[in-house]
């Protein structure tokens, strides 16, 4: 199978992203809250500092992860690709035996 360089390129600029724990609990936050929530919320609910959480939601934003709303003076954030949220979830699941130097449950080319 081809595909095209410049979409590898863009994969592992996407990749980049999202090697970067505060983002991943970012995402993994938005995925596990209903509907739209405000910086603010971030802030408390992961302890991180606002200038972090902005920055970072900035960056998730640039690339198309995060949606943003904004209602009045307020600005609320919403993941926007489902399929990167399954990505993180995947991985989160990786972990959980990569950790522990388990196999992976269900190896497809066994
Ligand atoms: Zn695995």
């Amino acid at each position: 199978m081809k595909i095209r360089h410049d979409l590898i390129a863009e994969a592992a600029k996407i990749y980049k992203v999202l090697s970067n724990s505060s983002r991943i609990e970012i995402l993994y936050f938005l995925r596990h809250t209903d509907g739209e929530v405000q910086v603010s919320t971030i802030v408390e609910e992961l302890g991180m500092s606002q200038p972090v959480v902005s920055k970072q939601l900035g960056i998730l934003h640039r690339y198309q992860l995060v949606r943003r709303r904004r209602k009045g003076t307020k600005i609320f954030y919403i993941l926007d690709d489902p399929c990167i949220v399954e990505l993180t979830e995947d991985m989160l699941n990786h972990v959980q035996h990569e950790i522990k130097g388990e196999p992976h449950p269900k190896n497809l080319y066994k």
